[in-house]
């Protein structure tokens, strides 16, 4: 090691496999080494983190900014992410959507364009282009896609952008010659559409404590089911979104036991809140799939450990206040926006009600979802890696505030909740993005993110 630019020092550093008392060292954006402090030459510039934590950068494969159903810009949405740790976020390009209107011609190729032209967050991103048409043109583009660092595509089963059964599965043809991954949001169509007409017409209805009837835990089973048999048979590699119940994460286990290539995710809100936050919040927590049973969270935990479950994400969808209440609940636009408060939401609750440990943390909320949608450099702590770095206060108790919010939404579910574990500063490639909550660096620090085409062995 020559000279270094900086040392980060006073630390316990966290990695998917241990925890250690050690300095990072980091030079031009890159970590260059992880050891006793001794050891490394004279740094430009010394960080004393004074007994905190050193995790690697949340990296947060589902959010939704600047596009269909988000008021958030790259600007915005990236500072609520480096205020709350996120150092890299997968956002949805979707086909189709610009500016308000769909345009039934459009190609997957113009939504990435359209988004990397107009991009500039603070922390580091990808893409994911959502597939809304079934067209053998769609099929085409994915290979040159993929050869410019694009390596996942969502697709829905339900809801106006549904897709069928049949071109999902040709779709997964496709991804499986092509290494790449297809993400799916798993319900099933026709039983939320009956189902949703049967609770609108019931006398307590239009309460919103009846929302989570109108989309059952069997329609995400039957859905989840289907769409990972398709992958299966395919032999692509499948990862399914915002899993909520324990029916569907048995139906994703069951088809992860033939050794398919099968990930899934869940979400924060979902491993912390039942349908009880219906009666409390209203509309303002309507998403969908809808928030479950405390038997179902139980069991999120257990998949979770098991390994069914390996990314805990937030499915960020900043909307106003304004676009969910005032009306019935099917009136609201579904989401909730999270991303400044997934880490310590969700440390709280696994960490320290629940007994996860420091490299499980790290494991379901960097690493692991680096290495399912190929960013080799990113989610560790490692000579080589890129110096995307939280400092972390793992013991400080407080409520958190929805006037603190950096996205544009202006509430959050998590407002009044009391939570231990604050992030302290927030570094992407060596440079200090956030500080105490404070955004301190420049929009266009952040950088769009090739990906490779993730082995999943
Ligand atoms: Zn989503």
């Amino acid at each position: 090691m020559a000279g270094i630019d900086t040392l980060l020092t006073g630390g316990t550093v966290v990695t998917a496999e241990t925890t250690v008392d050690a300095a990072v060292g980091i030079d031009d954006g890159t970590i260059v080494g992880v050891a006793k402090e001794r050891i490394f030459p004279e740094a430009d510039r010394r960080i004393d983190v004074d007994g905190n934590l050193v995790l690697p950068g949340i990296v947060d494969p589902h959010v939704h900014i600047a596009g269909y159903n988000s008021i958030d810009s790259y600007e915005t949405g990236s500072k609520a992410a480096a205020a709350g740790g996120v150092t890299t976020f997968m956002n949805f390009a979707w086909q189709g959507w610009d500016d308000g209107d769909w345009d039934t011609t459009a190609s997957l190729s113009d939504a990435v364009e359209r988004h990397r032209d107009q991009a500039a967050p603070v922390i580091d991103y990808g893409l994911h282009p959502v597939i809304t048409r079934e067209t053998a043109a769609v099929l085409d583009e994915l290979p040159e896609l993929v050869d410019d660092g694009v390596t996942s595509f969502k697709m829905f089963t339900t809801d106006d952008i549904r897709l069928s059964n049949g071109f999902i599965g040709e779709v997964f043809q496709t991804l499986a010659d092509l290494g790449a991954v297809g993400m799916v949001h798993t319900e099933d169509y026709a039983v939320c559409e009956q189902r949703t007409e049967a609770v609108k017409s019931t006398p307590s209805g239009e309460s919103p404590a009846s929302y989570p009837r109108s989309r059952p835990d069997y329609a995400e089973a039957m859905a989840a089911d289907s769409v990972a048999r398709l992958a299966a048979a395919a032999d692509a590699k499948y990862y399914g979104v915002h899993t909520t119940s324990e029916a569907a994460a048995d139906a994703i286990a069951s088809v992860r036991t033939d050794g398919s290539n099968v990930r899934a995710e869940t979400c924060t809100h979902y491993t912390v809140f039942d349908e009880s936050l219906y009666e409390r919040l209203g509309n303002r927590a309507i998403m969908s799939p809808p928030l479950r049973t405390q038997h179902d969270i139980d069991a999120l935990f257990e998949r979770l450990r098991d390994g069914t479950l390996s990314v805990v994400s937030t499915d960020h969808v900043p909307l106003p206040r304004s676009r969910k209440e005032g009306g019935p609940w099917w009136e609201s636009a579904f989401g909730v926006n999270g991303l400044q408060r997934s880490l310590p939401v969700f440390h709280d609750e696994a960490v320290t009600r629940r007994d996860f440990s420091y490299p499980e943390l790290v494991e379901l909320m960097c690493t692991n979802p680096a290495r399912t949608f190929g960013l080799p450099k990113k989610g560790r702590i490692e000579p080589g890696a890129d110096a995307d770095l939280v400092v972390f206060d793992p013991d400080e108790t407080y409520t958190i505030s929805a006037e603190r919010n950096h996205s544009n939404a202006d509430y959050s579910i998590y407002d009044g909740r009391a939570v231990t574990g604050r992030v302290q500063q927030t570094f992407v490639r060596g440079t200090l993005v956030a500080d105490d909550g404070e955004i301190v660096a420049e929009p266009g620090h952040g950088e769009f993110r090739r990906r490779v085409l993730p082995g999943w062995d």
